[in-house]
């Protein structure tokens, strides 16, 4: 296995170097045993790990609050939900994803099995976020083990707790070969990047995808990035504001705003946006009380510099609603910021923190065209109670994926390609998909040896066997 490996120009390897590289070796060699392609392994190997999800819950509750002081409730909805029915789907599915698939053959190959029979790709490296530290990191490994992978897991350092007890947990509840878990920061996995894989699956900010990308490429290894961006919101004026401000309240300040696809901005006219400010305030009142830090259903900032970087984007706007916070605690209140400039500071890059900038345009044209200026979002929002605004913004614009009248939900179908486009990522998961982006659909032809005769006129000498015209 030690070619797939790479060692620094001099030859010489640190100490981290060579467990990595172990690692990976052994994970490689557990690949090429053949253990992981049986498809009764891959669904024992699931129903182990949806059992780590029952038994562990109090664990994996405690971890998350120490980490972004997530309610329990929140990572019942947010993370242990779609792990077990990502789980059950792929133990209930697999046989038939796994299966080959007949395709329809051509006039010369009517005799032949003709079909795509997904394989395994190898070792798959697994590096992700911290703001949903488990169902990042999970959701694309139930992928690996049901397309039979070997799958290396890296997950975030910044949500150390969760990191340290998937670490600890993993290996109790699955194949320790074919299953690690590295831990650690930049220098970790930049030194496990250096290595070979089959696939690189990274979820993170579009800056450290662009490295990934460039490490991936020294062995032509493929990449799904899951990235993000800003994520537009358009309020029709035509619309029932109080639910649409109920709706995106819910999914911009969940996880404190650090959701990938949580709405970034608001598009609205001018008149509309009064109304807007007051029903969003009045819904987080509704949601957090008068003070969300003492709220248990209120998250905080990751660490002390996202805190730093989320209120310098604060500066220079007019504060609508909260804009109170607290940097030993990392808490900033859900916060409504009115009349936004366009090329205002918190305009220019992805806010992940709970502000929520309102931005005002004239109308439908140019709320699309204030969209398809900027990158292609992950997700994009519209919320009007006409069919027509709904299916212009679909048609003239472009994101990984869009809801309208609601926001994250699409997220929540397993049957949609979850996924990004343009800045925002490449490469798409959950459900199936995910089972088919870490497989390889190998194109297959099983001709019989019998019927010779049918074969003749592709031989030369030229027209010798030419059917009589
Ligand atoms: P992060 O800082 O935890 O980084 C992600 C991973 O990359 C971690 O495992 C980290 O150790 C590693 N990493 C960081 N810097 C690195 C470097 N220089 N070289 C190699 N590896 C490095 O997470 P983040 O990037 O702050 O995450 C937030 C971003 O992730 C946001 O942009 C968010 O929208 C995006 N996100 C996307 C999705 C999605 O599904 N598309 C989900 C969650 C988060």
């Amino acid at each position: 296995t030690s070619e797939h490996n790479q060692r620094s120009p001099d030859g010489s390897c640190s100490s981290e170097q060579i467990g990595e590289m172990e690692i990976v070796g052994r994970a490689r060699a557990a690949f090429l045993s053949g253990r992981s392609r049986c498809l009764k392994f891959r669904v024992q190997q699931l129903k182990s790990l949806r059992r780590l999800f029952s038994e562990r819950e109090a664990e994996i509750a405690a971890a998350l609050k120490q980490d972004i002081n997530k309610s329990q409730y929140d990572l019942q909805l947010y993370e242990l939900i779609g792990i077990d029915g990502e789980i059950r789907l792929a133990i209930k599915r697999l046989a038939e994803w796994a299966a080959p698939r007949p395709v329809e053959k051509s006039l010369l190959t009517v005799t032949d099995r003709v079909y795509i029979q997904p394989e395994p790709l190898g070792v798959v490296l697994v590096i992700g976020a911290w703001n949903y530290p488990w169902a990042i990191t999970i959701l694309p490994l139930i992928g690996a083990i049901a397309a039979g992978n070997a799958a290396v897991v890296k997950p975030s350092d910044l949500s150390e707790n969760s990191s340290n007890l998937l670490k600890e947990l993993l290996p109790k509840y699955l194949d320790k070969e074919l299953y690690p878990v590295v831990t650690g920061g930049v220098a970790e996995t930049q030194e496990l990047l250096k290595q070979r894989f089959d696939h690189i699956f990274y979820t993170g900010s579009p800056a450290v995808g662009k490295l990934v990308m460039e490490a991936a490429a020294c062995h032509l290894t493929p990449v799904t990035l899951e990235l993000g961006g800003k994520s537009p919101c358009y309020i029709d004026k035509d619309c029932d504001i109080t639910i649409a401000c109920r709706r995106i309240t819910w999914g911009k300040f969940a996880n404190c705003g650090q959701t990938c696809i949580a709405p970034d901005y608001v598009l609205c006219e001018p008149s509309i946006q009064d109304r807007v400010v007051e029903e969003i305030h009045r819904t987080l009142q509704e949601f957090y009380g008068d003070d969300p830090m003492t709220s248990p259903d209120y998250g905080r900032i990751i660490n002390a510099r996202h805190f730093k970087r989320v209120m310098a984007l604060l500066e220079e706007n007019e504060v609508a609603v909260g804009g109170q916070n607290n940097e030993s605690q990392c808490y900033i209140a859900p916060t409504v910021l009115r009349d936004v400039k366009p090329d205002s500071k918190v305009m220019q890059e992805e806010i992940f923190g709970p502000l929520l900038p309102i931005v005002t345009v004239s109308g439908l044209e140019e709320a699309i065209s204030f969209i398809n200026a900027r990158e292609k979002p992950l997700a994009l929002y519209v919320f009007s109670s006409r069919k027509r605004v709904i299916k212009r913004i679909i048609a003239e614009t472009s994101s990984g994926g869009v809801t309208a009248n609601d926001v994250l939900m699409h997220y929540t179908v397993p049957s949609l390609p979850f996924g990004g486009v343009g800045k925002s990522g490449m490469g798409s998961y959950h459900g199936k998909h995910t089972f088919e982006q870490l497989s390889h659909m190998r194109s297959c032809l099983v001709k019989p040896l019998a019927l010779e005769s049918l074969n003749q006129v592709r031989y030369p000498p030229q027209g010798t066997a030419r059917p009589a015209q």
